[in-house]
């Protein structure tokens, strides 16, 4: 089968082209067995008709094809579709492990999204050391509330929050660069969900990222039962809105502008005394709640070179000079990487010129607090 750049990139669309830094991923498994309700990777995933071997194989080429390219690479994510450490699988086959391997061999950064404490258990954790120490790793640890009860019914069989926040606090004093996503921000448990942001930042988070639910009508529906919630009333209190901006006939939903507003505004404050720094995900361009100092991803952590993509807010608001650990991609650098990284940044790049040119769109797109 021949591996282009779907396979390590995401497709682009209106959100990714014209807000994300990092398009880029690396995938070890099609299923997950954490089953969290309102997991919107379901929507993404398809089977792969790829080993564990394949995958490897194909990591490894293009790992190894990065070091002969005389500008950074840029930073993967492990993953975004499936828990790259759920304990059945990880245990098993290993991809993730050797996923790390490769990319602490070939010096390619990786942002590590978990929920899964098995990270911090040998052989696993030796290998984020390593990553850690060449300083090319930052770990985000994903949280939606810290009330035990809360994520039994949302993340039935992720690890229990405490166990994440003790993650958190286990990476921070071993100096592996550790940030908390808090996600998806769900409308209902907003008080847990604020006092999981403080957690976060007590047990030793360096930032949040926060991102809004994005669900179908019947996954709402199931969310708000999780939650014991009269579905129909769940439904009108939150005058859900379509979630790609200018789609009236999104199936997709996402809780209203106002709520968004104000719950951003709140854990703003939050984090904001502690003297961290809060970015928004995929969720439009928040100019005065959204940290612009750092990509949404905060990838300024990972102090080995890498290289980002310019988004939106360098088109409309500010370009971005390039720091020792971040360079900034333009166009005429696409053609230094392997086939398979020009063609995903120059997808993303048409993409988001298209969206330049399109007025209305990015009204909906730029939001002023
Ligand atoms: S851990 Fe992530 S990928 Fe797995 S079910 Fe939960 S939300 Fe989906």
């Amino acid at each position: 089968m021949k591996i282009d750049w779907p396979f390590f990139a995401i497709k682009p669309s209106i959100t990714i082209s014209s807000l994300c830094y990092s398009i880029f991923r690396i995938e070890p498994y099609t299923s997950c067995t954490y089953s969290c309700v309102f997991c919107y990777a379901r929507w993404y995933r398809k089977p792969l008709p790829l080993t564990s071997p394949q995958i490897l194989e194909a990591w490894k080429r293009l790992a190894n094809s990065l070091r002969n390219v005389d500008l950074p690479p840029p930073f993967f994510r492990l993953s975004t579709l499936t828990e790259p450490f759920q304990e059945q699988l990880e245990a098993r086959h290993r991809t993730s492990l050797n996923i790390m391997r490769i990319a602490h061999k070939h010096e390619v950064p990786l942002i590590v999204n978990t929920k899964s404490d098995l990270i911090g258990k040998s052989p696993w954790i030796d290998e984020l050391l390593r990553l850690a120490d060449k300083n090319l790793v930052l770990v985000q640890v994903s949280l939606t509330a810290t009330d035990p009860e809360i994520s039994k019914a949302l993340e039935p069989n992720a690890p229990m929050p405490e166990r994440r926040l003790k993650l958190i606090e286990y990476l921070k004093g071993h100096d592996v660069p550790v940030i908390a996503r808090l996600q998806p921000l769900i409308p209902g448990i907003e008080r847990p969900q604020l006092e999981a942001a403080r957690k976060a930042l007590d047990h030793g988070s360096l930032g949040i990222i926060v991102e809004p639910l994005r669900e179908t009508r019947d996954g709402l529906i199931k969310v708000a039962k999780a939650l014991r919630k009269d579905p129909e009333e769940y439904l009108i209190e939150f005058k859900w809105e379509p979630y790609v901006p200018s789609s009236s006939d999104s199936e997709l939903l996402r809780p209203n502008l106002e709520w968004r507003r104000e719950i951003f505004q709140e854990l703003h404050a939050v984090i904001s005394r502690y003297g961290r720094i809060m970015t928004i995900c995929k969720n439009g361009l928040w100019l005065n709640l959204s940290s612009h100092d750092a990509d949404c991803c905060q990838s300024q952590y990972i102090k080995a070179p890498h290289s980002i993509r310019e988004t939106l807010y360098e088109r409309l608001v500010r370009s971005r000079e390039s720091l020792p650990n971040i360079h900034v991609l333009h166009e005429e650098h696409f053609m230094r990487y392997p086939r398979i990284i020009r063609r995903a940044l120059k997808l993303h790049h048409n993409k988001l010129r298209k969206i330049l040119g399109k007025k209305d769109l990015l009204n909906e797109l730029v939001h002023y607090a």
